[in-house]
């Protein structure tokens, strides 16, 4: 069975009634990169920046992180690879900065810890940028927004940093800049966001932590934490439609991308790029090459009157074993 995903490598993720699917992949450590190229991903949805940084011992130069982004671009070029800034805090810790607080989701992490460490975000956007002046692929994304101000500031950064970098000789160009949406107010305020960005990713782990004030990693509320709880179909409905609307391009890389009963409802509601783990690539493409969208839509719709995450997922269970 595995040699037969295996063979699905160059095939596209397209449905039975030829709705076309991106699978990208999720990468942080340069080991997984080969895995992502082995298993047909398409590009890089999403490469945590902040797991080299935790496993180094003081924050790397800009020269260090430079060497270790030319090699993902390098190795997914001319495929695109979104390069998220540092997204550290929450549960993400570096062992040689030390950010204790008792709230720590709701504290200093992501594009805040960014912010308020400029020097550091400069460098780090200049090591990415300067890798891209090699191989033209990379996009930018920003984690943890949660108001509009953020994404401007985060724009002036780049904008300073490609200035000073073309007078030093090295033409980079701006680069495509997206947002995570994770945040509820990020969500909500998205219309308005909008002319800031040029594509969004859903971050469906912390979405739903956020949306249904559940600590993504407490084990006393872990049957708690479900990205398809229906508040959570909700949001992910309204995001895709006025993504559509505003034009403007939406991947979705959590977790969720990798679950096949969530990925059923996310075809159903028209998402057409996903970013998932390496190793789930074959899986999913199996499956979304077995459904048709069509029969997918009337799930959805009896999905809406669900009134808890067991719920929804009896519901699609007959589909995902006929589709197996
Ligand atoms: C997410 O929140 O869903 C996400 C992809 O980002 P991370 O898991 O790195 O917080
Ligand atoms: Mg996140």
């Amino acid at each position: 069975f595995m040699q037969d995903l295996e063979r699905l490598r160059d095939e596209p993720a397209i449905s039975r009634d030829g709705f076309e699917v991106s699978l990208l992949t999720n990468t942080g450590l340069l080991a997984d990169v080969t895995p992502g190229l082995q298993h047909g991903a398409e590009g890089v949805g999403l490469y945590r920046s902040e797991i080299p940084f935790m496993i180094h011992d003081g924050f790397p130069t800009e020269q260090e992180q430079y060497s270790l982004y030319a090699k993902v671009l390098h190795a997914y070029a001319p495929r695109p690879v979104s390069m998220r800034t540092l997204d550290v805090g929450g549960d993400k810790q570096l062992p040689y900065f030390d950010i204790s607080e008792t709230n720590p989701y709701l504290g200093w992490r992501g594009i805040r810890f960014s912010l308020d460490n400029a020097q550091l975000l400069i460098t780090q956007v200049r090591a990415m940028l300067r890798a891209n002046a090699e191989y033209g692929n990379l996009k930018l994304l920003v984690p943890m927004v949660s108001r509009i101000d953020e994404i401007q500031t985060f724009r002036r950064h780049v904008e300073k940093a490609v200035s000073t970098l073309e007078r030093e000789g090295v033409g980079v160009g701006m680069p495509p800049i997206g947002m995570m949406i994770e945040v509820p107010s990020a969500m909500l305020l998205l219309p308005r966001l909008a002319p800031y960005v040029d594509f969004v990713s859903i971050g469906s782990n912390d979405l739903t932590q956020y949306l249904l004030a559940v600590d993504r990693n407490n084990p006393r509320v872990a049957s708690l934490f479900d990205h398809l709880h229906p508040a959570v179909l909700v949001a992910l409905e309204q995001i895709q439609k006025q993504c559509e609307s505003l034009g403007l391009p939406v991947s979705l890389c959590g977790e969720m991308a990798s679950d096949p009963a969530a990925v059923l409802l996310l075809l159903a509601m028209g998402y057409d790029c996903l970013s998932l783990s390496a190793f789930n690539i074959p899986r999913i493409k199996h499956l979304i090459r077995s459904v048709s969208r069509e029969e997918l839509k009337p799930l959805l719709e009896s999905t809406r009157l669900c009134q808890s995450e067991a719920d929804v997922r009896s519901l699609i269970q007959p589909l995902l074993e006929a589709a197996a």
